[in-house]
């Protein structure tokens, strides 16, 4: 089987965007590829942070993940750093990384211009952080949303360049990893503006809709959201991102097609279609907020599903990173 690896930050708010753009891909594919699936904490510092939210933002990503329908016989779950094999290998390929590859990130410069003065040296490494995740597993598939294309490909660059300075043509160390893009959904947008991505850092909460809102709270947010004064509802149509946004989502959401909703859809004004989406989102997250009460009550079985995942991770960290120190020329501590 091939190996799959992704994650999320656990920096709160999850969203229907980390849902329908991440973990529910990983469910859907689940039983075709062994899985690592981790809560990309290491990640979550890169910008400012609140310590008291940091473990229990992790907790609920993992019962979350659960909650979604991961399996743990397909997959494993664990905590980034849990395994302190992220950090190591990432100061080693630090050292093989030039600057300016991640100067060009687009993410780093979105986020960097948004923090001003306050950017870290770790937002800028973030990528760097995120190449060695994947390659410490050589993981053959990477589920990416168009926001990490560029990161995976840099990831791509970045073992490439470590196998051509420091392994033997014919036994490379790091595995190149491909991505695994789902064309539909892929980018779920803001229920505030159609032209950004949702997004758990947008300070404001109307912009998404979480996986743990209430049924009045979505109600609410659906009903704020913004749409155009245009009757007849249409996809892709570049002058109206809400409109195709908001399509995407009840079909995303209800399972119909594309063009069974275009159908549906077509003659309809927003008070026609906005209590439609209200009631399917509400239909859809019932059953994943259900089983997350359900996890969140026993917190030992929480404790021992990240156990058994940081071993099963461990064992196959470990080994890539002694191999790359290896191809580096370390000693071996005795
Ligand atoms: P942040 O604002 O902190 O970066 P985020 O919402 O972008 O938060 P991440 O933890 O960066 O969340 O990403 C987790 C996963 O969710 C990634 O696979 C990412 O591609 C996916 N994802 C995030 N936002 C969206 C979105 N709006 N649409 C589709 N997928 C998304
Ligand atoms: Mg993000």
């Amino acid at each position: 089987k091939q190996r799959v690896l992704s994650g999320v930050q656990p920096t709160g708010n999850y969203h229907l965007g980390n849902y329908l753009g991440a973990i529910r891909n990983w469910v859907e594919g689940q039983s075709e590829y062994e899985n690592y699936l981790f809560v990309a904490d290491l990640h979550a510092i890169t910008v400012p942070h609140e310590p008291k939210q940091l473990a229990s933002d992790t907790y609920t990503l993992v019962a979350l993940y659960l909650a979604c329908g991961l399996d743990l016989t397909h997959s494993t779950i664990f905590v980034q750093s849990h395994v302190s094999a992220h950090s190591e290998l990432t100061w080693l390929l630090n050292c093989i990384t030039p600057l300016n590859w991640l100067q060009d990130m687009i993410q780093f410069k979105e986020k960097a211009v948004k923090q001003g003065e306050n950017v870290s040296a770790g937002l800028l490494d973030y990528p760097v952080l995120m190449a060695s995740d994947i390659l410490l597993y050589q993981a053959d598939k990477v589920p990416v949303g168009e926001d990490q294309k560029q990161h995976l490909e840099l990831t791509r660059d970045i073992a490439a360049r470590f196998n051509h300075l420091f392994a033997k043509p014919d036994r490379p160390v790091l595995k190149l990893p491909d991505p695994l893009i789902r064309k539909e959904g892929a980018r779920v947008m803001s229920l505030a503006d159609g032209t950004r991505k949702m997004s758990k850092s947008d300070p404001s909460d109307l912009s998404r809709i979480n996986l743990l809102d209430p049924p009045d709270q979505i109600q609410y947010k659906i009903k704020r959201c913004k749409t155009d004064p245009v009757r007849g509802l249409i996809f892709d149509d570049p002058e109206r991102p809400e409109c195709n946004n908001l399509l995407t989502l009840y079909t995303l959401l209800s399972g119909k097609t594309k063009e069974e909703v275009a159908a549906e859809c077509q003659d309809m004004g927003w008070g026609q279609f906005k209590p439609l989406l209200t009631e399917t989102t509400i239909a859809a997250l019932k059953p994943i907020q259900e089983k997350y009460q359900a996890i969140t009550e026993d917190k030992s079985y929480l404790e021992s599903v990240l156990r058994d995942g940081r071993v099963k991770a461990e064992a196959i960290a470990n080994q890539t990173l002694a191999q790359v120190k290896a191809a580096l020329g370390y000693s071996v501590p005795l």
